[in-house]
């Protein structure tokens, strides 16, 4: 299933009903060939877009940071209408985007949600020294996750982790995930690799 799934979502994409484990693997597949140089879902022709106009059904939701070095299609190399993408710096869930979350869960039957934090956010290390005074919104998210000795990888990670923790305690996500029609996982990306490690 494992090799044959990335080929399946050339040619058949939308797939529907996929688990959360078949979703996770197809995502992970697609960043080890985004680290290796072999990206398969660069369509953005006019067919594909064309493919799309009757609805999307993504398999996947990314909580991802603005930070423009961290494209979750790319990064994933997955296609138009493979990704519910939510992007906020800092990767937080407030109330805005875990509504935008819970809707895609809900409506879109996503099996997959996936926390991205990233090497070197600027977000969390604007919390960890103390000079977040221009957001304060977020950054009243994200320090609560931070625990006294963090080093900044260390913070993001924590950042990530207490995000999931957060989502898997949403009453309408709980539901899903109680049912294993949804899992949430965090992941931490490797500027200098490409390398998402999940966490
Ligand atoms: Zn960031």
């Amino acid at each position: 299933m494992k090799y044959f799934l990335p080929i399946l979502f050339i040619f058949f994409a939308p797939i529907v009903g996929l688990t959360p484990t078949e979703s996770l693997q197809i995502l992970v597949d697609g960043n080890n060939r985004y680290v290796t140089n072999k990206l398969l879902f660069a369509d953005h022709s006019s067919d594909k877009r064309l493919a799309l106009i009757g609805g999307q059904k993504p398999f996947g939701i990314i909580l991802s940071c603005s930070d423009s070095r961290v494209i979750p299609e790319i990064v994933f190399d997955q296609s138009a209408g493979n990704l519910f993408v939510v992007r906020i710096a800092g990767n937080v869930a407030g109330s805005v985007e875990l509504e935008s979350i819970e809707f895609a869960a809900k409506v879109f039957e996503s099996s997959i949600i996936v926390v991205l934090g990233h090497e070197s956010c600027g977000a969390v290390r604007a919390v960890l020294n103390n000079k977040a005074k221009d957001i304060p919104a977020i950054a009243a998210l994200i320090k609560p996750a931070l625990r006294k000795g963090d080093n900044l990888e260390s913070a993001i990670k924590q950042n990530v982790v207490s995000t999931v923790a957060s989502l898997k305690n949403n009453a309408d996500l709980k539901k899903l995930l109680d049912e294993k029609k949804l899992d949430i996982v965090g992941g931490y990306y490797k500027i200098k690799t490409g390398k998402i490690e999940i966490l």
